[in-house]
């Protein structure tokens, strides 16, 4: 009998100087059927997001040499998206490690629990993966995503969106006009209850706004939530 499990869900990339906390998640993420390796500063974790294409990253804010974000903003420079959870150890570090520019797809702030690291990349990898109706396209106003391609475009041409904007705008689209609040957003698009705080849906509603700019038909309802809809008097020629 071999010490391992046969690494079943794919390689899970954990970037972290502290050998103790490295340690950890690998035992975690091991018992869970995950392949994992561990980079110890941000130039080997760059070099392994590239050559081993895991299906997730955990990511250090806090590195020797380059730090966690620029790691992340180099991968997205790089056309690379596999979802990254940063691990960061400030609570002011959140709004700039899932910014536009960084292109995280989630945190998490030390100190965790080695348990909610597992489940926030099982449902990380879940959604990279993408299983969702075959062949269906949504459209809303000027907006087209194509859910087995997972491919969205705005008035005809592609717009880049991470694994989570991607999921996070076709779970709206895929009921428009629906109020969705950011309690639902985060139990059905991440995967996880509440507690965790709801500015990782507020943030995430931002960047996907921020890549369709004037044409986002993400609009906020105050006090409850998210909803996509046909901009008002739409007469943009769309079918
Ligand atoms: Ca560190």
């Amino acid at each position: 009998m071999t010490n391992q499990p046969e690494p079943s869900r794919g390689l899970v990339l954990v970037v972290e100087d502290e050998p103790a906390i490295a340690d950890v998640l690998k035992m975690y993420l091991t018992r869970e059927g995950f392949g994992v390796s561990v980079a110890r500063d941000g130039e080997a974790g760059l070099a392994d997001a590239q050559s081993q294409r895991p299906v997730a990253v955990i990511l250090d804010v806090g590195l020797p040499g380059i730090d966690g974000t620029e790691v992340c903003r180099r991968l997205r420079a790089e056309n690379n998206w596999v979802p990254v959870l940063f691990c960061t150890a400030r609570d002011d570090e959140v709004d700039r490690v899932l910014g536009l520019e960084m292109g995280g797809d989630d945190y998490i702030t030390k100190p965790f629990s080695p348990r909610e690291v597992v489940a926030r990349v099982k449902a990380a990898a879940r959604r990279a993966a993408g299983p969702q109706a075959e062949g269906e396209v949504l459209r809303v106003g000027a907006v087209e995503l194509d859910l087995a391609a997972r491919r969205v475009l705005l008035q005809g041409s592609a717009i880049d969106l991470t694994a989570t904007e991607f999921d996070l705008l076709a779970h709206l689209m895929s009921k428009p006009g629906r109020v969705f609040s950011r309690d639902q957003l985060l139990s059905e698009v991440w995967g996880y209850a509440a507690a965790v705080g709801t500015r990782t849906v507020d943030v995430h509603v931002a960047q996907v706004r921020g890549k369709l700019g004037d044409l986002s038909p993400i609009r906020t309802v105050r006090g409850v939530g998210y909803a996509v809809s046909e901009p008002a008097g739409a007469d943009d020629g769309g079918n």
